[in-house]
């Protein structure tokens, strides 16, 4: 029997009239039905929301109690990995090498990291004596109140946390809209948070389309922040949108990796981590690393070492552990990914492998694009400024590190780039790089301690890190004036003492 998701709205599994028919990107089997929310449900959901968050309930709760609630979520989501990264593998067609470690473990770990500093973070701070009105300083940090968190589907789960974990932490109410081709996940962790005892309406999840749906939580006038990762184009509609209310705006949108060998690399550690950085999530990742730059001296080598390695990697199943490339999340997007082939040909660069969809057993079905690479390729090139979100690289050559610097840096992304070669250069050139995230001979490094987010067109803000609850937080300072008397007070500068 196809299992069906209701949404939860104010602790309820409610359903819709219509529905969504989720089918693996691999096989175009049916996995589940979705209900299909309309604006109706985010009314619903926002105003359930906001009852809480006016009732009080849950920011009023000990910060340790809400850090103990996430952290039962955090175990309960990770005594059941196996299982959701199979979820994830068959929703979304992330391979299941990546869907475990990745997706399920590291949402686990920034769960478990987001508990400990909410337990350890300074919600009320007394400041230095306030001179010469004798007040004492108390600087509080409170919830913002209605939180929209909007979704992708390339990695569901981890956005997701990213956004509710500090949210939550911090006392909001939130309304989460997963995005329609990959929202089992979302759901499957408000399941774990209603089993771990929030209260109704703390968390609600809405299943539906961008427009309209998306479009009305975002800009619903009692929504006091929107945390949104998707596409530059919806995140600048988004911050368009916000203006209206003054809300809060956090964004990661796309990016353009530029990865860098130096002529000291090691090269053959270096060609697997750029497919690495570029296949990694069958190349459907915001931080991928898309633009291999390397050095004209050692050109022939590296391109043969390049296509070598990459004739290797396995397209296929994603459930399979042996592949490493799976399939693309539908048909419009392979369809995207294929248009670009052809504009790269037409733009002059060469084709040096992949460049179609297969064909042959196993990709009768489904959604597939061959991992590929284009080499002669130059920056002004679209195939080199526009994110094509498939398992496409492009290879650029520099004369020196300088050019290298600059053509990294030209593009109106900034979210990820990537140095591969010996210190102290490697770092040098890292800190001259306009990029939220620079990963010196490695890519893809996240972790819950440090923040993900990026420069330029790549977003505002940061998820994840040390400050990620002053995300979700406002500072009110208050002064509090002890002395007493009106003569105490500096009133004469504008009142005259009564006589
Ligand atoms: P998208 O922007 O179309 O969709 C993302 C989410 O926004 C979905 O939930 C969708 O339903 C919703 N949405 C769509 N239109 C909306 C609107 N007008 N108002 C409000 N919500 C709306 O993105 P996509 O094309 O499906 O996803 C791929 C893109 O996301 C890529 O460009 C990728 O780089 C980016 N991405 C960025 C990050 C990051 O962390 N920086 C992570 C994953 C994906």
């Amino acid at each position: 029997m196809t299992p069906h998701y209701c949404m939860y709205i104010d602790g309820k599994w409610v359903d819709a009239d219509d529905v969504y028919e989720l089918r693996s990107p691999a096989t175009e089997e049916l996995i589940a039905t979705v209900a299909k929310g309309d604006v109706s449900h985010v009314d619903a959901a926002v105003a359930a929301a906001k009852g809480t968050f006016d009732q009080g309930g849950w920011r009023n709760t000990a910060p340790a109690e809400r850090a103990a609630l996430i952290n039962t979520v955090a175990e309960r989501l990770g005594g059941r990995v196996d299982e959701l990264a199979a979820l994830q593998s068959n929703e979304n067609g992330a391979t299941i090498r990546i869907t475990g470690a990745f997706h399920i473990g590291l949402s686990v770990a920034q769960l478990q990291y987001l508990a400990a500093i909410t337990e350890q973070y300074q919600w009320e701070t007394s400041g230095p004596a306030i001179e010469p009105v004798a007040a004492e300083g108390v600087v509080v940090r409170e919830p913002l109140g209605v939180v929209a968190a909007i979704v992708p589907w390339n990695i569901p789960l981890l956005t997701t946390v990213w956004k509710i974990g500090p949210a939550l932490a911090a006392g909001n109410s939130v309304v989460l809209k997963p995005d329609e081709h990959a929202p089992l996940l979302a759901l499957e962790l408000a399941r774990e948070f209603e089993s771990a005892g929030l209260p109704p309406g703390v968390l609600n999840v809405i299943t539906g389309d961008g427009e309209p749906v998306g479009a009305h939580l975002a800009g619903h006038p009692d929504v006091r922040k929107v945390a949104f990762t998707g596409s530059t184009a919806v995140g600048k509609s988004i911050l368009r949108q916000s203006a209206d209310n003054i809300r809060r705006v956090t964004l990661e949108l796309g990016g353009k990796g530029a990865n860098i060998i130096l002529d000291d690399a090691d090269i053959d550690m270096a060609v697997d981590g750029a497919l690495f950085a570029c296949m990694a999530n069958n190349g459907q990742a915001c931080e991928a690393g898309t633009r291999l730059l390397i050095p004209s001296s050692r050109r022939e080598e590296i391109v043969a070492k390049l296509l070598n390695r990459a004739a290797t990697l396995r397209l296929g199943d994603p459930m399979d552990p042996t592949t490493h490339v799976g399939p693309i999340i539908s048909a419009t997007q392979r369809d995207r990914i294929l248009s670009y082939f052809q504009i790269a040909a037409e733009e002059g660069a060469t084709l040096a492998l992949g460049g179609k969809a297969p064909d042959g057993p196993g990709f009768g079905k489904g959604y597939w694009v061959e991992p590929t690479i284009f080499t002669d390729v130059t920056n002004d090139m679209r195939i080199a400024r526009e994110e094509v979100f498939g398992p496409v690289l492009v290879v650029l050559t520099y004369d020196s590190d300088d050019e290298a610097v600059q053509i990294a840096n030209d593009t109106g992304y900034g979210l990820s780039a990537g140095v591969w070669g010996s210190e102290p250069r490697a770092l040098q050139m890292a800190r001259r790089l306009e990029s939220g995230m620079v990963w010196v001979n490695n890519w893809h490094v996240i972790h819950p301690a440090y923040p993900f987010g990026g420069y330029k067109e790549s977003g505002l803000g940061r998820e994840g890190g040390p400050d990620a609850l002053g995300e979700y937080t406002e500072e009110k300072f208050i002064a509090l004036d002890r002395s007493g008397g009106i003569e105490n007070k500096a009133f004469a500068i504008v009142i005259d003492p009564e006589s």
